[in-house]
Order: structure tokens, then C-alpha cells, then sequence
């Protein structure tokens, strides 16, 4: 079982949560200059590093928060963020 930290109701039971995708996929400045398959590529190819990854997590069965956790791709454990001050 795997335990998520949300900020507003402390630890909970990953089967509570719905994994929202990487937390920095950044929109291209210029849509209209990528090619067709990139543009495909860009809104049907998500990026999946192996390591440390920030990661958006929806608390959908409970306080209904969004919420950017890191967490590692190979271990699955969730590590501190460098900007959050844990
Ligand atoms: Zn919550």
C-alpha cells in the first residue's frame, strides 16, 4: 500500500488519489511552428523519466485538492521537494 501526504488531510491511502500526469509539461511557446507530429506527440505523449519526478496528484476521494508531490519513478517512494521547505 502506498501512503500520500495531501497537505490538508495528512497521510491517506494512494486508492484515494488520481495521478493528474507530470506537474511542469510546459505548453509550446508556438504551436503553430511544430510540426504536425510533434504537436501529436506534445498532447499524446507523456513524458516518463525514470528517477525523480514532479507530479500532479488530485485527492478525489477526499478534501478534493490538487496537489505537486515528488516522487521517484523506479521506487515509487515520494521524496521531499526542493520548494516546499520539507
Ligand atoms: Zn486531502
Amino acid at each position: 500500500m502506498l501512503l500520500i501526504t495531501c497537505p490538508h488531510c495528512g497521510e491517506r491511502n494512494e486508492s484515494e488519489f488520481i495521478h493528474g500526469g507530470p506537474a511542469r509539461m510546459r505548453r509550446p511557446l508556438d504551436p503553430s511552428a511544430l510540426s504536425d507530429e510533434a504537436w501529436v506527440d506534445y498532447l499524446t505523449v507523456p513524458s516518463n523519466p525514470l528517477g525523480a519526478v514532479d507530479e500532479k496528484w488530485w485527492h478525489a476521494r477526499g478534501c478534493g485538492a490538487w496537489t505537486v508531490l515528488r516522487r521517484d519513478t523506479m521506487t515509487h517512494q515520494f521524496l521531499p521537494r526542493s520548494d516546499d521547505g520539507r
